[in-house]
């Protein structure tokens, strides 16, 4: 095959045709290395191999080609150095908190982040001596005085779920650069086509990639991307040791989800603001949360961030949990789930999902009201999808 160097071409192109190193049969399409080991030709080459001298195959825990073809397709969409693939989002952060951190250190994480990112730090590191502040995503100040001299790198998740709320990147990375911390950023919600956080500054991205990067609902996994030094040193060896591998199979999803990517972000995002603005016209409703909206309250930072404003949707019904139960009961078409990012719209509660472990005091500090509805825009017909809202809404 010809050796291309695809940091030469668009993200579009890249999502295509990187990553994969066509084999003496030569397919067109990304095959499944469905193998657990590697065979060496030598003793010679095996040790090698094991020492780092020679690269190559060893051990499906930490390089399979199929794994390999997703790591470098990421990357290059990411515009990172390399990217590691994990078993899932979770794991990825896990990987990440694992490779940095040690007893004594401290870390600054967003209030607005995934529950389980919240548990990982709250019930999990801090086991291991490690001590976390959490702080408002949009408030810069409240970020700089978090930081203390034991501080090894602050967290966040930019839009937030599910208040869409953003973080400027650029500005937090010259924050956390400033005190000798690295700054790490869950691109979930935006994916490499709406945002590229290392441009923007930031040290490392993790990615859920059960997300949008699937796309149809079917696998879990995650990512870190990152500079070769962070990864060779830090990531990586956590990898090979604590196994929290991506399979082959799962590898191969998302690597065709890639290549549609950038199409479906796009699609995901037109419908979205076309959800939005309707939905801001309608009775009963009290407010929309969405980035594209002129009532959003970063809506400046999101158009110089972002290419397009993300998928997600959320809205605070006038008649509260009631009405926003019966709004969710009443839908024939879309789907009563808390995951997000597939091509099936999906809907959710988040006051007695996914922040119902929170005290009602904690979920009011974080914004969660009872009549709060979330919608992860999916790309049925705008129209449709409208009309199946609008059931619950005329109640
Ligand atoms: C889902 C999600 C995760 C966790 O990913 P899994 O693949 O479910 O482990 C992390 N961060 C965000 C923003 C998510 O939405």
């Amino acid at each position: 095959m010809k050796d291309i160097n695809w940091q030469d071409y668009s993200l579009e192109t890249q999502a295509i045709r990187a990553g994969h190193r066509r084999t003496q049969e030569d397919e067109h399409s990304l095959p499944i290395f469905a193998t657990s080991s590697y065979v060496f030709g030598s003793a010679e080459e095996a040790w090698l191999r094991f020492t780092g001298q020679e690269p190559g195959n060893i051990y499906s825990r930490f390089t399979n080609p199929t794994v390999n073809a997703f790591q470098e397709r990421l990357a290059l969409m990411e515009k990172g150095e390399r990217c590691l693939a994990f078993a899932s989002g979770m794991a990825a952060i896990m990987a990440v908190g694992m490779g940095l951190l040690k007893a004594g250190d401290h870390v600054v994480c967003s209030r607005g982040v995934f529950g389980n990112t919240v548990m990982m730090f709250q019930n999990y590191f801090s086991k291991f001596g490690v001590e976390t502040d959490f702080v408002d995503l949009t408030d810069p100040v409240a970020w700089e005085a978090a930081i203390k001299p034991n501080t090894c790198f602050l967290f966040l998740e930019t839009p937030s779920n599910p208040l869409t709320e953003i973080a400027d990147i650029k500005l937090l990375a010259d924050i956390a650069h400033r005190h000798g911390c690295l700054l790490i950023v869950d691109n979930c919600f935006c994916t490499p086509a709406l945002q590229k956080p290392l441009e923007l500054g930031a040290d490392i991205v993790v990615h859920s990639a059960t997300k949008y990067i699937d796309g149809q609902g079917r696998c879990v996994g995650g990512a870190v991307v990152a500079s070769e030094e962070i990864i060779e040193k830090h990531i990586y060896p956590y990898l090979r040791t604590g196994g929290a591998t991506m399979s082959p199979f799962n590898a191969w999803v998302f690597v065709s989800g890639l290549e549609t990517l950038g199409i479906r972000m796009k699609a995901h995002c037109e419908s979205a603001q076309a959800l939005s603005l309707w939905l801001e016209q309608q009775p009963g409703v009290a407010k929309v949360h969405y980035p594209g909206l002129a009532s959003h309250p970063q809506h400046e930072l999101a158009k110089r961030q972002q290419s397009y404003f993300g998928g997600i949707v959320s809205f605070e019904l006038t008649g509260g949990k009631e009405h926003a139960w019966k709004l969710i009961d009443a839908t024939q078409m879309v789907s009563i789930t808390a995951n997000l990012g597939d091509v099936k719209t999906t809907i959710t509660h988040p006051a007695t999902t996914t922040h119902g472990r929170l005290t009602p005091e904690a979920r009011l500090a974080a914004g969660i009201k009872d009549g709060l509805v979330r919608v992860s825009v999916g790309l049925e017909n705008i129209e449709d999808i409208k009309n199946d809202l609008a059931r619950g809404l005329l109640l």
